[in-house]
């Protein structure tokens, strides 16, 4: 695939996704889950469940800072989404998205000359991606698996040492940073945090590839939000999106489309990392005592007026 509009920002000489890459800065000292002694901020295979108020920003940041690190950030808008989310969402990750570090947006529309003009920040650069529309919005969502896994191989690897994959209805708060990235990082959907696990809304028939029984399960994860490096990445859509087609193969569809099979993906290859609610939260949720500085919200669901079938 190649980009409609390429600024690239560094070379293609080192394949950053050929040698394993890892946080590389201990736990010890930036996490401090005792901040937060009301929430769970371990899960049981000891990856950190990161709320607001548990990390050290300024150990962080100049550890990451030193490191040199870029940050990719994907997102599509299709259709309706594209005039109705893009611009606030670029514009509000812009200004609060790895604030001090390098990040290209890698951005998926189904017609370029719709793209707002936006004057981006330094450190920043926008990739424009012109892909085909699907006729069913389950598609769309769904087919993002495919072309991350695809643009992963043929330039975000080269790229890019972490990058994250993003829902675009929905608009950034407040600075979300480095204490976000993992090897693989998981969103915890703000709907289902406080819940248990036979609530969860995972694809409960068996012939799916996306099948959870109701005695399995650890946390319900949002589709909108997931990241790691390149070659995680690469491994979660690929996985992904053959369980997608497998399902197409026997007529099927997995109740949350692409999500059911997100979470099947991290039931079988746990997540690194878990990021609180505060990461992607729901304000029609109302408030709630465990919910601090939200980073990342929601925008107000219009499925009528911005998909064509239901
Ligand atoms: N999307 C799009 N056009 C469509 C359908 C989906 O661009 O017609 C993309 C868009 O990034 C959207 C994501 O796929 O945020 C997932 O769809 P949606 O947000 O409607 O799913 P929900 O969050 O309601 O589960
Ligand atoms: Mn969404």
């Amino acid at each position: 695939m190649e980009p409609w509009i390429a600024i690239p920002n560094r070379s293609h000489s080192q394949d950053k996704y050929s040698r394993k890459q890892s946080t590389g800065i201990p736990l010890s000292s930036w996490f401090q889950p005792s901040a937060r002694p009301e929430v769970p901020t371990w899960t049981r295979w000891s990856a950190p469940i990161v709320w607001d108020g548990t990390f050290k920003t300024s150990v962080l940041n100049s550890y990451y800072k030193q490191q040199e690190i870029t940050i990719g950030l994907t997102v599509f808008a299709i259709g309706r989404y594209l005039d109705k989310y893009l611009m606030d969402f670029l514009v509000s990750a812009d200004v609060f998205f790895m604030v001090g570090h390098r990040v290209i947006f890698y951005i998926m529309v189904d017609d370029v000359a719709k793209v707002p003009e936006i004057t981006l920040g330094p450190q920043r650069t926008l990739k424009l991606f012109q892909i085909k529309q699907e006729s069913r919005w389950q598609d769309v969502s769904m087919m993002r698996m495919k072309t991350i896994g695809d643009l992963v191989e043929e330039c975000i690897r080269y790229e890019v040492d972490f990058v994250f994959c993003m829902d675009v209805d929905q608009v950034f708060q407040r600075d979300y940073g480095v204490e976000a990235l993992d090897e693989s990082v998981a969103q915890l959907h703000a709907w289902f945090y406080n819940m248990q696990k036979m609530s969860f809304t995972y694809e409960r028939n068996p012939a799916s590839a996306a099948y959870i029984s109701y005695e399995e399960g650890d946390y319900y994860y949002h589709g909108a939000v997931f990241g790691g490096t390149p070659l995680q990445i690469l491994n979660l859509t690929r996985q992904c999106y053959q369980g997608i087609l497998r399902d197409k193969e026997q007529d099927m569809e997995a109740i949350w489309h692409d999500e059911s099979h997100l979470n099947k993906y991290f039931l079988l290859n746990k997540p690194a990392k878990l990021l609180s609610p505060e990461y992607c939260w729901d304000y029609k949720i109302g408030s709630s005592s465990q919910i601090h500085n939200i980073k990342l919200s929601w925008m107000p669901k219009e499925y009528k007026k911005v998909r064509d079938n239901s």
